[in-house]
């Protein structure tokens, strides 16, 4: 009985990510190098081409020859960063997304207006790190769960207004967001934009699929929020097993022949080929057959 692959659709590259890897490349290619402090993208098998073939990562703005080239992450960096930049004359090549930087937008604004900014997501990631920076004038709080929510103090003279990370699984936030309303029963959403269009659209075709499969296929890094946010999506959704791997390369295919059922998708950040290479590599290994799936048209032949 051969095992029934669903290859996810959508999956991988959303238009954030498409816009940095473009940017990136054409950089490359107009300058040889250029400088990071922060992964263009959070994939590991992207970045180590683009450092074998000259970019150069470093921990901070500082550490960057005066009169070089930077190229700003989709996740975004601060005006604190920005200025630093400027002092430095650097070549400023900004692939932040559209999506956060409308996002950074309307924190700024929320600050201005004297409002108490709480956004729902992970304090180190890169998206929130730069994100406080855009309300430095007023006191910011970040919550990922019920405890940070308790602790948070008593606004009752302040209007208080929510963001969320664009990575989150929104099934969590919502679940974050009623807690905040029994804390803060007036408090508004900053954006339309909480938690982004592709990472929804990924993860809801993770949960349709979910239910009882063998095994989900998250092709990602493991610093990749949206791509573990996809596995714990599977998981709760009813997926007996689901695993992250950055390719066909950290797969046990002895493990593989047990299963009867199997999805793959991959993260926002992940190159396509990784995901055909890996698709190319089951049919050669294991008796399998590979249906596209997605949310409109279901499994196709
Ligand atoms: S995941 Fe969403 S917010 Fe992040 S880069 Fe992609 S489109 Fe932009």
């Amino acid at each position: 009985m051969p095992i029934t692959c669903y290859l996810l659709s959508p999956r991988g590259y959303c238009s954030g990510v498409t816009r940095a890897v473009n940017m990136a490349n054409q950089v490359m290619k107009l300058y040889g190098s250029f400088y990071v402090t922060e992964d263009v993208i959070h994939n590991k098998v992207f970045v180590k081409q683009l450092m074998q073939q000259g970019m150069r990562k470093v921990d901070s703005i500082d550490d960057i020859p005066d009169g070089s080239t930077v190229l700003f992450s989709a996740h975004g960096v601060s005006p604190q960063v920005i200025n630093r930049a400027e002092k430095k004359e650097l070549t400023v090549i900004d692939a932040t997304c559209p999506i956060v930087k409308s996002i950074q937008s309307e924190v700024k604004l929320a600050s201005e207006q004297g409002k108490k900014v709480i956004i729902i997501g992970h304090k180190s990631h890169a998206e929130i790190v730069a994100l406080m920076g855009y309300a430095c004038d007023t006191k910011f709080y970040v919550v990922y769960n019920e405890i940070d929510i308790d602790l948070l103090p008593d606004f009752s003279d302040d209007e208080v207004v929510y963001f969320t990370q664009t990575t989150l699984d929104y099934s969590m936030v919502e679940r974050i967001v009623t807690k905040l309303k029994e804390r803060f029963p007036e408090i508004k959403s900053g954006s339309k934009n909480n938690v982004c269009y592709a990472t929804r659209e990924r993860q809801d075709v993770v949960r349709k699929v979910a239910n009882g499969i063998d095994l989900l296929l998250v092709v990602g890094s493991s610093h990749s929020s949206n791509a573990k946010r996809l596995i714990e999506v599977a998981i709760n959704a009813g997926a007996k097993k689901a695993i992250l791997i950055d390719s066909k390369d950290d797969l046990d295919i002895a493990e593989l022949n047990k299963i009867k059922s199997m999805a793959i998708t991959s993260a926002t950040s992940t190159p396509e080929e990784l995901v055909q290479d890996l698709v190319k590599y089951l049919k050669e290994k294991l008796d399998v057959v590979v249906k596209e799936f997605s949310i409109e048209n279901d499994a196709e032949g």
